[in-house]
């Protein structure tokens, strides 16, 4: 038996707990092992009968004098009751509805027992203790124990494995594998923090011997995971370093006539951020830059100029965004933006595609994308499907000239789609040909084996501390900086009570000529668990009861509160045609309160709504809400956030105070991540990151410390070869993010 032992080879483990471990992602013993208990229960207080007085948890040694199942009164309850005995007294223990229990003693055995000992009439019992047999002799020491008499490992609830169960498999697999378990982490750390080593290290956070103990297990584990996670960033980042990609030289003219015409003048911070980029993709080495900007500062203008810049060199450019109505927007807008410069920009989505703004077949758009003749493709998923691995020929998409791409609410797509977009790929250079009287583009005839230029952008702000380790020395730029003429939106928590009073206002808006957003209320995913229906299903059941939400909603407002105004409504079960009438019915001011799903979360930009009400916006988490929000307050009128709750009375929720106090993403990033910890900015849980690293992302010194000595070890040793060990170490973290 070793690390890599599959979990089929464990005596004791069936085909019902295989699967459910494998629901929990763990395959391997290595994997079990590294499933780490996340709190304890104290049952280290082992104490004669005679002491036993109220309260505990206490442990008892003793023979089991006497066993019984017992009927209550109204014949609902069974009880097991049992008589222990030690050489100081006897004690009685009860356990509620677990009647096989009577199976699991016998009268003579010896068992240890653990629990809270209680008082009912005047006579004093254990109440469902927890119990373990012991082989024979009394005075068993603590640490052959497993469920009782010390600290006992408590595991994430999981639906059919038990806590008590993991200890059972866990244990004997942790006492086999005693000599085998080798420590990746070099000694110099070890040392220098103070560190157990990984076997004693592994055995105290299953079955520590002190609190004080785990904890020390515990960070030992946490900087494991970070230190892993470092190495595996910055050594990326070397590597790109070394990579060649296409030379695009700035062309001024062609950036000065674009910017001549936009109906606007651009924020400082948006020409710094373009001219970041512009030089970026001026090098020979592919950029990999990140912009950052808070929802509405304009991010989408600033892609654009990059894409000018690209497809004016004669390259092409892959825009992908998270969702249809986004990817259709983005189309949308570059066709505007971009109409005076003659480019071929394309969309593809599952269900449709277009080219020069008429719909198109599949495989015309494609073909015409392997020809190079798309300079731009706008895209969903699309994109990246079948672009690899396809058996048809010709099926994917497949670019040409590829030489930048540009990811939209970068956030929202996995490591692996990103990177999938991003593979090397042979580029055929271009040239320009200046005479006197025209200059011509020409494609010159050798090859190069390039990696595309990146620029991904979001709006959800990582809090620095994180990103520097998420992204590594990653290059950002920040839009800091809204246009000119924006208006601090008004953000108000309304009470139940208080609803028709701002439904009067929403009114009003309306005639003044302003447009509403309103958002359902979120389904809550515990109503199905998708432990019983599979997470595919339950997906699914999930959308069908936020369309059945968005349907009542739009019941209740177009026929009660709003029948005088247009109403309409928006869901992701619609049909494409159908989403799309919507949007333009939306755009073009045919609609005036909009009641949707949180389809519209990212990227949405209708500059007239003024007013977003968010139903139930308790239930949201603070980014999201930030980004609901960001759908109004993009043009000069004065924009409204209405936080409806469900819950009466409720002022002090932490998360709707914060939004109401701050308006900058950044600062309701680094607040998010004191209320909820790091879980959700990073995409770092699709790496298969363990509860425990994520949650000492939010610890920053943590964070630092990691990074530092990452960095000193690649700098003595960029291949690792000293450390053999954690180069293993880090090639399975890599195959884990590879295979996600
Ligand atoms: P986001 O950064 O959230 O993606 P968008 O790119 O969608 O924001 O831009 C939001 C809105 O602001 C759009 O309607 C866009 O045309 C407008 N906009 C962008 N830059 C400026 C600017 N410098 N001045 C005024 N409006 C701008
Ligand atoms: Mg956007």
């Amino acid at each position: 038996m070793n690390l890599s032992t599959p979990i089929e080879k464990i005596p004791r483990i069936g085909p019902q707990y295989q699967k459910r471990l494998k629901r929990l992602g763990i395959k391997k013993i290595e994997d079990l092992i590294y499933h780490f208990p996340h709190r304890y229960e104290d049952f280290s207080n082992l104490i004669p009968i005679a002491k036993a007085e109220v309260g505990g948890p206490f442990s008892f040694q003793g023979e089991i004098l006497e066993v019984k199942n017992i009927r209550t009164f109204r014949k609902r309850m069974m009880i097991t009751q049992a008589v222990l005995e030690d050489e100081t007294g006897k004690l009685k223990a009860v356990w509620f509805n677990q009647p096989y229990l009577i199976k699991t003693f016998k009268k003579g055995d010896y068992v240890c027992l653990a629990g809270k000992v209680v008082k009912k009439d005047s006579s004093k019992y254990l109440s469902n203790p927890a119990y373990e047999k012991l082989s024979h002799e009394l005075g068993i020491k603590n640490y052959e124990l497993t469920h009782t008499g010390r600290l006992i490992p408590v595991y994430p609830e999981t639906e059919g494995l038990s806590s008590r169960w993991l200890r059972f498999i866990v244990k004997p697999v942790l006492q086999k594998l005693k000599n085998q378990m080798l420590d990746p982490l070099p000694e110099t750390i070890i040392k220098e923090n103070n560190f157990p080593p990984l076997q004693e290290a592994i055995w105290q956070i299953h079955f520590p011997d002190s609190l004080n103990e785990a904890k020390k297990a515990k960070e030992r584990f946490a900087f494991e995971e970070l230190f892993i996670l470092s190495l595996f960033i910055l050594r990326e980042r070397l590597k790109l370093v070394r990579e060649k990609a296409i030379v695009i030289s700035i062309n001024l003219d062609l950036i000065k006539k674009f910017v001549k015409s936009l109906p606007f003048k651009l924020t400082d911070a948006q020409k710094k951020s373009a001219w970041q980029i512009l030089k970026d993709l001026s090098k020979p080495r592919p950029m990999n830059r990140l912009l950052e900007g808070d929802v509405g500062s304009g991010k989408t203008v600033v892609a654009a100029m990059a894409a000018l810049n690209v497809a004016g060199a004669g390259y092409q450019v892959a825009f992908m965004a998270p969702t249809e109505i986004l990817a259709k927007q983005h189309y949308k807008t570059l066709n505007y933006a971009l109409k005076e410069f003659n480019l071929n920009i394309g969309l593809i989505t599952g269900k449709e595609n277009y080219l020069k703004k008429k719909k198109v077949k599949r495989e015309e758009l494609l073909e015409k994308v392997r020809e190079g003749k798309v300079n731009i493709l706008i895209g969903t998923h699309a994109i990246i499907q079948d672009s690899l691995g396809s058996e048809k020929k010709n099926a994917g998409v497949k670019f040409n000239r590829l030489a930048l791409v540009i990811i939209d609410e970068q956030h929202r797509f996995g490591v692996e789609q990103r990177a999938r977009l991003c593979q090397d790929r042979e580029v055929r250079s271009t040239k320009y040909e200046e005479t006197k009287k025209s200059s011509k583009l020409q494609t010159l005839n050798f090859k190069l084996r390039t990696i595309p230029h990146l620029l991904s952008m979001t709006a959800t702000p990582i809090p620095r501390t994180l990103s520097l380790t998420i992204y590594g020395d990653l290059d950002l730029s920040i839009i800091d900086e809204l246009p000119k003429d924006r208006k601090k939106i008004i953000t108000k928590i309304v009470q139940p009570k208080n609803k028709k009073e701002y439904y009067d206002f929403i009114r009003q808006q309306i005639k003044e000529g302003r447009q509403a957003f309103v958002i359902c209320p979120r389904i809550e995913p515990a109503k199905i668990s998708s432990e019983i229906l599979g997470e595919q299903k339950s997906q699914r059941a999930l959308s069908w009861l936020e369309v059945k939400a968005v349907k009542e909603e739009y019941q209740k407002l177009s026929k009660e509160i709003f029948p005088d105004l247009k109403v309409a409504m928006l869901h992701g079960k619609m049909k494409t045609e159908e989403k799309e009438k919507i949007m333009k019915n939306f755009k073009n001011r045919k609609i005036d309160v909009l009641v949707s799903t949180s389809v519209v979360e990212v990227g949405v930009d209708i500059p007239n709504a003024a007013v977003m009400v968010i139903e139930g916006s308790e239930k949201f988490g603070l980014a999201q809400l930030h980004q609901f929000r960001g759908r109004v307050g993009r043009s000069q009128y004065q924009s409204y956030c209405f936080l409806f709750t469900d819950t009466p009375g409720l002022t002090i929720n932490r998360r709707l105070r914060a939004l109401i106090s701050c308006e900058n993403g950044f600062e309701l990033a680094e607040k998010d991540l004191q209320i909820r910890g790091p879980g959700d900015f990073s995409g770092l849980r699709q790496w298969g990151m363990p509860d425990l690293a994520m949650a000492s992302l939010a610890d920053t010194f943590l964070v630092a410390k990691t990074r530092e000595a990452a960095k000193k070890i690649l700098e003595e040793d960029p291949e690792l070869k000293k450390y053999p060990l954690l180069k293993k170490r880090l090639e399975k973290f890599q195959e884990r993010i590879h295979l996600e």
